[in-house]
């Protein structure tokens, strides 16, 4: 069998979907999206989905303000009926002790000359949102009113339904097994049923998988897969709402669950776990419990009754910079947009729209975001894209 279309898409993921959706929402629409498994079934479906627009890296920061607006008003963007796709928006803290103070204010600065809105609270005023907390230890916040948390599953299938609607062919169950090129351009994709797409350009949205989907074809990029674990905690106190809280003196990230319990994610990257993203344990190690228990019990000494509910792991698809490529790459016609490295959800509505840029102009519509930033080239230019503001102990992703 055959098949024609202008773009295919390979991964269903948030960040394919989302490229499916702004290319549709500029009328490009003969698009075939090939998910193997189902939509959001990969790492997309494992997201905290923690929202903020904090990053020392200003097309970031950019990305994720702008995604923020689709996020707040998503039937603006998916339809009058699609009026919640999982957003809460709590709010959102970071603390940081006295070594991270400059980077802090340094960082806002940024932030602020982009649009993000943030502003730096004292201790009494995070001793209000966040009552249980010690607090003693940090040396500055920052707050994001407008910031919390997504569904990032439920997201990607606002994405996929919306593309869907304008005509996109959303085909599930549809591994990629070969890139078909011809000289130096591709030319389509053969999908595992011997179908063969033919399309001038395919872009590639394969999170975790991309290197080894790529390394065939001569397609270097270096993702490797990094095992992060999450721990469910019950507080044992009545919380009320609370923002979700980035603690970087005790390296932890606290988000309120709707159920009053808590998600607990680790920012300690300064040793990572790398893993097979298909055979991986699904729960956390007892090391890891450990290490939750000595952080919950440190930041939150007034949770004497808490008690540790469940657990599960996921896969960063991290670069060597721990920032994204969303780029042309190797031959004429593919575009990779992969390697997201545990922050791909909150930009994935701006990652779309680069995509889209990319296919149709061939660069960013946004000059707050250029596509510069995140080409393949830069590693082996070794131009890492980096905060100039790192914050000493937690600096891959901020
Ligand atoms: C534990 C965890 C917590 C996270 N927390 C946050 C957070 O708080 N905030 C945030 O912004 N981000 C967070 N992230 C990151 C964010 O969730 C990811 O960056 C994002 O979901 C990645 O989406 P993706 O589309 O690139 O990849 P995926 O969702 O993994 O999608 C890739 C898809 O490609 C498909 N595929 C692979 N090979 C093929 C093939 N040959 N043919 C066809 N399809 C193929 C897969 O089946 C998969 O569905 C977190 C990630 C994890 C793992």
């Amino acid at each position: 069998m055959t098949d024609t279309a202008d773009v295919v898409i390979v991964g269903g993921g948030i960040e394919g979907a989302a490229a499916a959706w702004a290319l549709a929402q500029r009328g490009v629409t003969n698009i075939v999206l090939a998910e193997r498994n189902t939509v959001g079934s990969g790492m997309t479906g494992k997201s905290s989905g923690i929202v903020r627009c904090h990053y020392g890296v200003s097309s970031l920061a950019a990305m994720a303000a702008t995604s923020l607006e689709v996020f707040e008003r998503p039937e603006q963007f998916f339809g009058a009926d699609v009026t919640d796709i999982g957003f809460r928006q709590t709010g959102y803290v970071v603390g940081v002790g006295e070594v991270n103070v400059g980077s802090l204010r340094k960082s806002l600065t940024a932030q602020r000359a982009v649009g993000v809105q943030t502003e730096e609270i004292d201790h009494a005023e995070v001793a209000t949102l966040w009552p249980f907390a010690d607090l003693d230890p940090f040396a500055a916040f920052a707050y994001e009113a407008r910031g919390g948390f997504g569904d990032a599953y439920q997201t990607a299938q606002a994405f996929a339904v919306s593309a869907r609607a304008a005509g996109v062919r959303i085909r599930q169950g549809a591994a990629m097994t070969d890139l078909l090129l011809d000289g130096g351009r591709v030319t389509g994709v053969r999908l595992a049923d011997g179908t063969e797409v033919s399309a001038g350009t395919v872009v590639i949205a394969t999170g975790v998988w991309t290197r080894e989907l790529l390394e065939p074809y001569g397609i270097d990029v270096p993702i490797r897969a990094v095992r992060e674990q999450i721990v469910m905690v019950a507080p044992g106190v009545e919380l009320g709402p609370v923002p979700v809280f980035s603690d970087l003196v005790s390296l932890q990230y606290v988000r309120p669950e709707p159920g009053g319990q808590l998600l607990f994610g680790n920012s300690d990257l300064s040793h990572v776990e790398e893993a097979d993203p298909d055979d991986y344990p699904n729960r956390a190690g007892d090391d890891f419990i450990d290490v939750t228990v000595d952080r919950v019990g440190t930041r939150f000494p007034a949770f004497t009754n808490a008690a540790i509910t469940g657990s599960y792991a996921g896969c960063y698809d991290v670069t060597p910079d721990w920032n994204p490529v969303i780029s042309p790459a190797g031959v004429d016609g593919l575009i990779v947009a992969a390697g997201f490295s545990g922050h791909g959800f909150k930009i994935a509505p701006a990652v779309g729209r680069l995509v889209a840029d990319l296919v149709t102009d061939g660069r960013s519509a946004d000059p707050r975001i250029p596509e510069t930033d995140f080409r393949l080239s830069r590693f082996a230019e070794d131009e890492l894209l980096k905060s100039p503001y790192p914050y000493a102990g937690a600096g891959e992703m901020r």
